[in-house]
C-alpha cells in the first residue's frame, strides 16, 4: 500500500491475526471500521487509495500468501488426490473423499455448525474450504509444498544464488572439520556422470545443492479430536549455506 500508515495498519492486523489469533472475520471488522474513520474524518486521510477490508486482502498486499497448495486425502489410507484425478471416492477404502453437498447447503441456509468444524472464519474474498478451490468440501487435506517449488522460490530471492556458492569461496584447512563442507562425504559424493558432484567437470560454473532430510517426531497424545495422534516434522536443508544461515 503506498500510505506507511496504512502499511503499519495491515502489518498490525496481519500480525494480530497470526500471533494472538484474531479471527478473520474479527479482522475485517477491524479493517472495515478503520476504513469508515478514515474516510469520515476531515483530512481525506485516504486520498483516492483503498484499504483492505479482509484480512486475505492484507495477506495478498503484504506477500504473506501460503506457498502451499492443498490437496484432498482419503481418510483412512492418507491418499492424496489432486481435482484433476476426477476422484470423489478412494478408489482402495471406497469412502467419499468429500462432504455431501446437502449438509454443506444446508449449513449454508440455516447458518448451523452442526460438527462444530467450521470455525475458521472465512473472508467472503478469501476462497472457500482450506483455500482449495472446489465446490465440494475435503473431508480431510493436506497442504503439500513441493521441494521444486521451494527451492524456486528460495533462489529468486536476492542474494541466494551468491549464498549457495559462497562454501565455494571458504579456506579448506586440511584437518578441521568446521562445516559439512570440509568432510568426506562433500568432497566425494558423485554426480549422475560418476565424478564429484561439487567438485567434478563443471560444478565451479554450475549451481549444485546438497540437500540433507531430517525427520523427527514427537509422541503420542490423545485428545478430544481423535483417540491418538502424534506430529511430526519433515524438512529439507540447503546445505550450501554456510552455518549461520542454514
Ligand atoms: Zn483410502
Amino acid at each position: 500500500h503506498p500510505l506507511p500508515y496504512i502499511r503499519c495498519i495491515l502489518v498490525l492486523v496481519a500480525y494480530l491475526h497470526t500471533k494472538h489469533h484474531l479471527s478473520f472475520r474479527a479482522c475485517a471488522l477491524l479493517l472495515q471500521a478503520l476504513n469508515f474513520v478514515f474516510r469520515t474524518i476531515p483530512g481525506k486521510l485516504l486520498g483516492n487509495q483503498e484499504m483492505p477490508r479482509t484480512l486475505v486482502t492484507v495477506f495478498s498486499q503484504l506477500g504473506l500468501s501460503d506457498k502451499f497448495k492443498i490437496y484432498p486425502i482419503c481418510y483412512l489410507c492418507n491418499r492424496i488426490f489432486t481435482e484433476s484425478d476426477g476422484f470423489s471416492l478412494c478408489p482402495t477404502c471406497k469412502v467419499d473423499l468429500y462432504r455431501s453437498q446437502s449438509r454443506r447447503l444446508f449449513n449454508r441456509l440455516f447458518a448451523v455448525d452442526v460438527l462444530g468444524d467450521n470455525d475458521d472464519d472465512s473472508d467472503s474474498d478469501g476462497g472457500d474450504d482450506f483455500g482449495y478451490r472446489s465446490n465440494r468440501t475435503a473431508h480431510l487435506v493436506q497442504p503439500i509444498q513441493l521441494l521444486s517449488d521451494a527451492l524456486r522460490d528460495l533462489l529468486t530471492r536476492p542474494g541466494m544464488v551468491d549464498a549457495v556458492n559462497a562454501w565455494k569461496r571458504r579456506p579448506i584447512v586440511a584437518g578441521e572439520l568446521k562445516s559439512i563442507h570440509d568432510a568426506n562425504v562433500w568432497k566425494t559424493i558423485q554426480g549422475p556422470d560418476g565424478t564429484s558432484f561439487f567438485f567434478g567437470r563443471g560444478a565451479r560454473d554450475e549451481i549444485r545443492l546438497g540437500l540433507s532430510l531430517s525427520l523427527d517426531w514427537f509422541g503420542k497424545k490423545t485428545s478430544s479430536y481423535g483417540p491418538s495422534h502424534s506430529s511430526g516434522a519433515l524438512s529439507f536443508c540447503v546445505q550450501n549455506f554456510e552455518n549461520e544461515i542454514r
